[in-house]
């Protein structure tokens, strides 16, 4: 339904003078390369998710997500090259008549329907998501549906996610493994699958998301795993003043980064991880003897393959 193009996905060492020096060996785990229009972390938390959908039955995705949501164009990219129809809610009623970025764009030339909904909405939805109620709403104005939540971080996509850490075969006491966190589903996965020893670090992307996260992860380990895990930690410091901002020097270390080492950087995410990566091994926060292996949970917008996009309407 959704092959895969490489998998387990490559690991490619990476020499870097400022690590070498601090004692920390630095390796990325390529999922930006599993599949080329439903990428990275999304591939591996949707795939168990159109499998229990189209299990099910269903023939229509929906979920949740803002006008530049990652997870809203692969949910409509992948529903596409699955065969199902899909709906996207958007955060912003005001979105409606405003031209379509790239993004919404691409998402309505999969054939996704947006809905553009007001954020008090929005927010009443999703914090009764699990009732009777809202899904008798949902299945009235949009059809029979199988529903993600915001992000796609469902206990099915946290398992998914663990994938990417079970490939991982080699790792012990001295190994981290570090994903960027949006919802937390990428960073319980890998925390859920890691041997006795190696910790997950998380960085999130989010400004102000410090105690939500860190009870996002532990819910959805209790919903996948049905317990909790202590070797994961969630870094807030590299946000960059929240999901939309990428300051100067972000952007600095991010272009000097993809000019070193030849491979593209997703800003959102990937950046500010290895940005904190980064910044941890040289101030000495990691132990010598470190290894690090950061995981690449998808490439930049602009380099994926494109479908034409839709005309603003
Ligand atoms: C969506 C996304 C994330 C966030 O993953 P969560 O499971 O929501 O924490 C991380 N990296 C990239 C590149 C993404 O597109």
């Amino acid at each position: 339904m959704l092959l895969p193009v490489a998998l387990p996905s490559p690991v490619m060492p990476v020499s870097d003078p400022d690590l070498a020096r601090a004692g920390v060996e630095l390796r990325l785990k390529r999922d930006d390369l599993i599949h080329p229009v439903v990428p990275g972390n999304k591939w591996r938390k949707l795939t168990p998710n159109l499998r229990a959908a189209t299990g099910a039955g269903h023939t229509r995705l929906l979920t949740f997500g803002g006008a530049y949501s990652h997870h809203i164009h692969a949910v409509a990219a992948a529903a596409a090259a699955a065969g199902l129809a899909s709906v996207g809610v958007i955060r912003g009623e005001e979105l409606a008549r405003a031209p379509r970025n790239w993004s919404l764009a691409e998402a309505e030339g999969n054939g996704m329907r947006l809905a553009f909904v007001d954020r008090a909405t929005y927010r009443e939805t999703l914090r009764t998501l699990a009732t009777p109620a809202t899904r008798r709403d949902l299945e009235r104005r949009f059809g029979r549906c199988y529903v993600l939540p915001e992000g796609g971080s469902n206990a099915l996509a946290a398992r998914g996610s663990a994938r990417t850490a079970a490939e991982l075969a080699d790792l012990g006491a001295h190994d981290v493994v570090c994903c960027p966190v949006g919802t937390g589903g990428t960073l319980a996965g890998i925390a859920a699958a890691l041997p006795p020893g190696a910790r997950a670090l998380g960085v999130a992307v989010l400004k102000g998301a410090a105690g939500y996260l860190e009870e996002e992860v532990g819910r959805l380990h209790r919903e996948g795993w049905d317990r909790t895990f202590d070797n994961w930690h969630i870094a807030h410091t590299h946000h960059g003043g929240g999901y939309a901002k990428l300051p100067a020097a972000l952007t600095a270390f991010a272009t000097a980064f993809e000019a070193r080492h030849g491979i593209p950087i997703e800003r959102r995410y990937v950046a500010k991880m290895l940005h904190c990566v980064h910044d941890l091994a040289t101030g000495g926060a990691l132990p010598r003897g470190t290894r690090v292996t950061a995981v690449i949970t998808g490439p930049p917008p602009q380099a994926r393959p494109r479908p034409p996009a839709a005309a603003p309407r």
